[in-house]
């Protein structure tokens, strides 16, 4: 048997966790049997332990989307024991049992070799975040934006996404104008490679549909009011690539930026995203991605302290990113 968090929901779909043991026969189907070295807390593993969000949909299951370690048995052509490998998503976590456990059955298909550059540890100082915070980037340049253009503002900038985003747009060369609640990170922000720091206040309210020019780009990980102010106020032609909700789902916005300044929004989603965005992601950060600024950005928890920092993710009180070695 093996440790493992396990959520479950009473007769009256009250959700609660706890940490247990299970077997190898409990793991759902996969053609690909994991050892787990290192997984994370994210938002949404935060939504999903905490039950503040119907992230699991599947009872008893194992929470947890991300996880990088190494195949001890596999059925599945591309994958042979001893492979080192990475999983961002797919369901694992919601309706697959997940990265919270020291041992994962998966598809084969959903994973992806680990980086060279990286040990499991800093792939998961990285996680679902930090892939999404690289996915952002690409969608920006993709759109044909560069740093000569102008600066990109981040939001959320001391959470995960936000702050791999500072570190990356940084290093590509990009001025970055980081936006946070919490004015006491700004040297950490700076260190990231943030050159203005905002504060959110200035985005959260409800705003007007236009408003002065600030930006020709975003990496929005917070929705509603903010993603509505931060397209008000991107230059002509410029573009905010849109990837979480910590502020809320909705968007209150106008179409304003879109008809009137040709600004595009671009939606970015890592769960279902295919192998080869993957894969394009995982090589950019091992290209783009200073290990020094990430070190600076994690830090290392126990397995035991993971429901915490579930709670204290979604009440906005994690920095940076989190890594638990199995
Ligand atoms: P995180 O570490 O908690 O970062 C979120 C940050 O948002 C917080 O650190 C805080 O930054 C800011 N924030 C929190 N509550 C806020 C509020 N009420 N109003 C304004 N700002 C607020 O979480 P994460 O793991 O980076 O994820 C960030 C978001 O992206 C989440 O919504 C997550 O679900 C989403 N996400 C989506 C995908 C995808 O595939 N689309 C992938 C990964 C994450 P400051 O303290 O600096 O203000």
């Amino acid at each position: 048997s093996f440790k493992a968090i396990i959520i479950d929901r009473d007769a009256d779909k009250k959700q609660s966790f706890t940490v247990g043991e299970m077997q190898e026969s409990d793991l759902h189907e996969g053609d690909v049997t994991v050892a787990v070295e290192a997984t994370t807390v994210n938002y949404k593993d935060g939504l999903a332990l905490t039950g503040k969000a119907p992230v699991v949909r599947k009872f008893p299951l194992v929470p947890g989307i991300d996880l990088a370690g190494t195949v001890t048995a596999s059925e599945h052509p591309d994958w042979k024991s001893g492979d080192k490998v990475v999983l961002n998503g797919w369901g694992v976590g919601e309706t697959h049992h997940g990265a919270y456990a020291e041992v994962a059955r998966l598809k084969g298909d959903w994973l992806v070799p680990l980086p060279q550059a990286f040990s499991s540890k800093q792939a998961m100082a990285i996680g679902t975040a930090g892939y999404t915070a690289m996915l952002c980037v690409l969608a920006l340049e993709d759109f044909g934006l560069t740093p000569d253009q102008g600066p990109v503002v981040v939001t959320g900038a001391a959470g995960g996404v936000g702050s791999v985003a500072i570190a990356l747009l940084a290093k590509l060369g990009w001025q970055v104008i980081a936006s946070t609640g919490r004015a006491a990170e700004e040297s950490y922000l700076r260190d990231l490679g943030a050159s203005e720091i905002i504060h959110r206040d200035e985005l959260s309210a409800p705003g007007k549909p236009l408003g002065k020019e600030r930006w020709i780009a975003g990496v929005d990980a917070v929705g509603s009011h903010t993603l509505a102010n931060v397209l008000a106020s991107t230059r002509y032609g410029g573009a905010v690539a849109a990837c979480g909700l910590a502020q809320g789902m909705d968007l209150p916005a106008s179409v304003a930026p879109f008809i009137l300044r040709g600004v595009a929004l671009l939606g970015v989603d890592s769960v279902m995203a295919p192998k080869a965005k993957r894969l394009r992601a995982w090589e950019r950060l091992a290209a783009d991605l200073d290990i020094a600024k990430l070190d600076a950005l994690t830090t290392t928890i126990g397995f035991e302290a993971i429901p915490q920092a579930a709670a204290d993710i979604v009440d906005g009180k994690v920095r940076g990113r989190l890594v638990i070695q199995m």
